[in-house]
């Protein structure tokens, strides 16, 4: 109920920023006549990856989409964490849209990777849940809470590749409930950063258990 309240009170809150923010470039703070997340300058500045393929086993691998490389200007905007960037996270999912690139990605559910309560907290929103929303608002496919944080971890870039395994190891379990459904469905799991990729990793290892006929992976950038 609290829950509810809560969510209800942020959603008000994001509909009231969103009117009222005025049309700036989140990068670069230029003045624009359409309210937009970048400026077309900015938006030029993105530089495009190439799709990626990500080992999950010896003989199993997922290919993750990238908005673009983590650099500016989508750097500041992934760090950023006030209230009001929750409006940017979701511009930004409408960016990703636009591109066309998640077209052709077969999809029957949204799978947004959950933050730890305790930082989700802390900041208030989970931007890959931002993204799964406006995903699924411009594809039709509905989101999939299915995954679980089983501990909290600690933030992958401060580590070392090896340690980045550990700490995600068994980081995520699933939601048990009405598993059926997502069998031999298409699913994919939402991020805003792939660094090393051990999250997703992670991720996909727990999301493999209700035997989805296949899982993709969207970031908003990725390290390269
Ligand atoms: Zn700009």
């Amino acid at each position: 109920m609290l829950a509810n309240i809560k969510y209800l009170l942020s959603s008000v809150w994001y509909a009231a920023t969103y009117i009222l923010a005025p049309p700036f470039c989140s990068y670069c703070k230029e003045f624009m006549k359409v309210r937009a997340v970048l400026c077309d300058e900015c938006k030029l500045m993105i530089r495009p990856v190439v799709s990626a393929k990500l080992a999950i086993t010896r003989t199993y691998d997922i290919k993750v989409f990238a908005l673009g490389a983590y650099e500016e200007p989508l750097q500041s905007l992934i760090r950023a964490k006030h209230h009001g960037d929750r409006i940017a996270s979701r511009d930004l999912a409408k960016l990703f849209c636009s591109t066309g690139m998640l077209d052709a990605v077969p999809c029957d559910y949204w799978v947004p990777i959950p933050l730890h309560w305790t930082r989700f907290a802390s900041r208030g929103f989970n931007q890959a849940t931002e993204m799964a929303a406006i995903f699924s608002q411009e594809s039709g496919k509905p989101v999939a809470e299915l995954l679980k944080r089983n501990k909290r971890t600690k933030f992958q870039a401060l580590l070392s590749p090896q340690a980045r395994l550990s700490n995600v190891k068994e980081a995520f379990s699933l939601h048990k409930q009405n598993m059926e459904q997502y069998r031999d469905k298409h699913l994919i799991l939402v991020d805003d950063l792939m660094t090393t990729g051990s999250t997703l990793q992670e991720a996909v290892r727990a999301l493999r258990m209700v035997q989805p006929a296949s899982i993709t992976a969207v970031v908003f950038c990725r390290v390269v």
